[in-house]
């Protein structure tokens, strides 16, 4: 007696957009990620809700992905723009709130 899979149905499936982190380059689901947007002035904020229109950047919640996203230029270079000195330290601000990816390491 053949047994079909029961772990295929379509219905379960749901479409989870995937974006990729400019700074590892690890593709995650849309909402495990934080993106990051052009406005109209250059300069890049963070939009927390991820509906603001412009040209979108994504990097993962974890402060090493920001720290090295920051560092150099490649939030820049996927954004088509470049970040002023206050700006980028605004965005830095915000990725050192975030958790450190080793979290259970003690102090
Ligand atoms: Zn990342």
């Amino acid at each position: 007696m053949r047994r079909r899979s029961i772990n295929q149905s379509p219905v379960s499936v749901k479409h989870v957009p995937h974006r990729t982190c400019v700074a590892c380059g690890k593709v995650k689901p849309k909402r495990a990620l934080i993106r990051l947007v052009r406005t109209s002035d250059g300069s890049v904020e963070v939009d927390v809700g991820g509906k603001k229109a412009g040209r979108g950047a994504y990097l993962c919640q974890e402060q090493e992905c920001w720290q090295i996203g920051l560092k150099g230029r490649r939030l820049e270079r996927t954004l088509r723009t470049s970040l002023t000195h206050d700006n980028r330290e605004q965005l830095i601000r915000y990725g050192k709130d975030l958790k450190e990816s080793i979290s259970d390491r003690g102090q």
